[in-house]
């Protein structure tokens, strides 16, 4: 049984034709082949609650109105400590800072505001959730975890959980289509929860995979036309790379790719349109890519270990040409 699908109103898509001309003009198009066109979206993803990312995103919105954002999950901050000069350490980040901020987006661009669907990472605490919830609600940005939606002609999934990591946060990790924990990781039935754990909860993540999910969430619908936003990174691709050249555990070497296989055979099975990742801050420094190929699949990453906004430009309907920018 596949996940009900979400029609986005259809009061919503009417108010936004006006923005089609505001998309034409101003700056940043054109780059490296790219072209800003009447469906261009933005992805960005492991914000980490660095509010100079958010700003440069915020200021980026409101200059260019997307048609859509996409934020692929690590969003907020790892405790209450201020993470950079000048950040003054929200008390509530996600209400404080980030609901404030698209809640004045919205304000200032009203019938143009773009369509913003979120997850969380596995560096957000699961009781966040209820907080996105309720952004939600509020029609800040559309929660698409384990969810589909119609929008234009596209459908837009989304699923924040990763394999088993070294971390001791388990709050989005499951096994990926087995019980197996590559060496050097921690089973997700160990660490820690930052939700109340439970027995349902228990029985979950022992019996649930990945792979699982995403038959739940897909079934046999046609995929060929869906964007797919994923926290995790689909397995041996340039989007997974992790720096353990050379490192062994109990004298077993380290993988060098840290993906989803799960995620990689939905792609190589299903052929989506294109997939959007995070998660692994390294890989695009390490690969020289932040972009991969699987087929027609066309699999784009936003993570980035340096201190810039990696703002990723692509447009709906012609993925292919997007573009990276680092500001
Ligand atoms: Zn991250």
């Amino acid at each position: 049984m596949r996940a009900p699908l979400y029609h986005l109103s259809r009061r919503a898509r009417d108010i936004r034709a006006p923005r089609k001309w505001a998309r034409e003009e101003g700056d940043g198009a054109g780059r490296r082949g790219y072209t800003r066109g009447v469906n261009q979206c933005f992805f960005a993803s492991d914000l980490h609650g660095r509010v100079d990312r958010y700003d440069k995103l915020f200021a980026a919105i409101e200059r260019e109105i997307p048609y859509a954002v996409f934020l692929g999950g690590d969003l907020l901050p790892h405790g209450f400590a201020p993470l950079s000069s000048g950040d003054p350490g929200y008390r509530n980040f996600i209400e404080d800072f980030v609901a404030a901020g698209l809640e004045r987006l919205q304000s200032r661009l009203r019938e143009r505001y773009p369509y913003v669907f979120v997850i969380l990472g596995n560096d957000d605490a699961k009781p966040e959730e209820s907080s996105v919830i309720e952004i939600a609600a509020r029609g800040l940005w559309i929660y698409a975890h384990g969810r589909r939606f119609d929008l234009e002609s596209v459908t837009v999934y989304g699923y924040a959980c990763v394999p088993p990591t070294p971390f001791m946060r388990k709050d989005w990790e499951r096994y990926d289509v087995s019980r197996y924990v590559p060496p050097g990781c921690v089973s997700p039935e160990e660490g820690r929860l930052l939700a109340a754990p439970s027995a349902a909860r228990a029985r979950e993540v022992r019996f649930t995979t990945i792979q699982d999910d995403l038959d739940r969430l897909v079934g046999d619908a046609d995929v060929r036309n869906a964007v797919f936003l994923f926290h995790a990174p689909p397995y041996d691709t340039a989007l997974d790379r992790v720096p353990h050249d050379g490192k062994m555990v109990d004298h077993v070497p380290m993988d060098l790719h840290v993906g989803s296989l799960a995620v990689r055979r939905f792609i190589e099975k299903r052929q989506p349109l294109l997939t959007l990742h995070g998660h692994i801050h390294e890989s695009a420094r390490l690969t020289g890519a932040w972009c991969d190929r699987i087929g027609r699949t066309m699999m784009l990453n936003a993570a980035h270990d340096g201190p810039e906004l990696a703002l990723v430009r692509f447009d709906l309907h012609d993925p292919s040409r997007a573009e990276r920018v680092l500001i």
